[in-house]
């Protein structure tokens, strides 16, 4: 067993330092405050080789590792937080279940200007009345002819006030089996997008409104018995949450850090105080810790032993400890930490939000339950209780 980078791995997080040092450490404050895709970001990361990392070569991205991605996640979001997000967006988010499931024509048509950051695409798969019980959702896909009308309505989906595409979970049928997805375009008949909404973090959000909103049949992407295709995917996406949660944990950390050594009260600096150099070891073992689990989940995906168990584990871990360090950053940094001059507060914000998305903790810790006990627990009503 070795706890170390492979030599090339060094040197892919040194290179992709010395890029966000040049390119994000400007502006950076400036980018977490606004809600807005970077695409200038998302531009020079295409140019940079950050796009498409775990994409094969042979549709346009560069035929890396999970553990690569994860890793420039990591450099990334010390010296830009927000800039972490392009990272997520081109390598873990549904460009990556699009590019596994796409066809050929599909991939031709928009892979391109996905990966060279012109364009980007969001996620339509939460619904008025289907959130953790995601099953529960009701927009349909019925075919029309030669084309297929969609009908219903989605919510709190990520980038899409600046979304050229939207990966949209739909029903072709009852149950299970019959969830699949589609693409659908920004300016689709019977598509309309509403008034952005924002999150705690500032992100902003649209509903999105199907009404016989007519796609080509070729904008289907998994058909009936897509879901878990789906699902098998969203996993992968968990750990670019993680990965980011766990990062900005730790610009937070970094920024109290120094602050702790520069900062007197009482005549000498904090880290002199022991109520505050324990803070720092507590954060330390939860950082550490985290940050194992989440190189487990990723080495092993890698390796082609993908495993729900351990990425439940690796997100729910980094999700906690991303927030608890943030938060406890502020503390430590006193008002300063507490105001919008610093990215602490930010990092704090954001954090929080992922541990209700892309699997929330306690779906999480159900799976994890379920893994313990090595039986599934139902969460729904049975149908004697639902008919009382
Ligand atoms: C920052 C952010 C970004 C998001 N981005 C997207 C996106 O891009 N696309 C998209 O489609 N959606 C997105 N979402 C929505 C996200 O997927 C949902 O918020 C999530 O699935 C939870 O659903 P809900 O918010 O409706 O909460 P609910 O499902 O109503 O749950 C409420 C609470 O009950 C708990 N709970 C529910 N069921 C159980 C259970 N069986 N056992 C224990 N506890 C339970 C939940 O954990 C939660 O704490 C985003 C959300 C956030 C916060």
């Amino acid at each position: 067993m070795n706890f170390d980078f492979s030599e090339e791995q060094n040197l892919f997080a040194d290179s992709v330092r010395r890029f966000a040092q040049a390119n994000l450490a400007d502006g950076a404050l400036a980018r977490a405050h606004n809600p807005r895709f970077p695409f200038d970001v998302a531009q020079q990361m295409s140019a940079q080789g950050l796009m498409g990392i775990t994409i094969p070569a042979e549709d346009g991205g560069q035929g890396g590792t999970l553990m690569d991605a994860v890793i420039a996640i990591q450099e990334v979001a010390a010296v830009c937080p927000r800039s972490s997000d392009v990272v997520q967006f081109g390598n873990f988010g549904p460009i990556r279940t699009f590019a596994e499931y796409a066809t050929p024509a599909q991939k031709q048509k928009w892979l391109p200007d996905l990966l060279a950051g012109r364009a980007v695409m969001s996620l339509g798969m939460s619904e008025p009345d289907a959130g953790s019980a995601v099953t529960d959702l009701k927009t349909t896909a019925k075919p029309d002819g030669l084309a297929y009308l969609v009908n219903g309505t989605k919510v709190f989906s990520t980038f899409s006030p600046d979304a050229a595409l939207f990966l949209v979970y739909v029903r072709y049928g009852p149950g299970l089996g019959g969830i699949g997805s589609v693409i659908v375009e920004r300016g689709a008949p019977g598509f309309a997008i509403g008034a952005p909404s924002s999150f705690m973090s500032g992100e902003e959000w649209c509903e999105l409104h199907f009404e016989n909103c007519r796609i080509p049949a070729e904008n289907v992407l998994l058909g009936p018995e897509g879901f878990k295709k789906q699902m098998a995917s969203f996993n992968v996406e968990r750990l670019g949450n993680a990965a980011r949660a766990l990062a900005l944990g730790r610009h937070a950390y970094e920024a109290a850090r120094a602050h702790a050594k520069s900062r007197e009260q009482f005549g000498r600096p904090l880290c002199e105080f022991q109520g505050l150099q324990w803070k720092f070891a507590d954060m330390a073992i939860k950082l550490e810790g985290a940050r194992l689990l989440l190189y487990r989940a990723a080495a092993n995906a890698d390796r082609g032993l993908p495993s729900a168990y351990e990425t439940a584990v690796a997100k729910a871990a980094c999700n906690q400890t991303g927030f608890e360090v943030a938060n406890e950053s502020i503390q430590i940094m006193g008002a300063l930490g507490y105001s919008r001059e610093t990215l602490v507060e930010y990092c704090m914000r954001r954090t929080r939000g992922w541990m209700i998305a892309g699997g929330s903790i306690e779906m999480l810790k159900n799976r994890i339950a379920e893994h313990i006990f090595d039986r599934r627990f139902e969460q729904r009503k049975r149908h004697a209780d639902a008919a009382e």
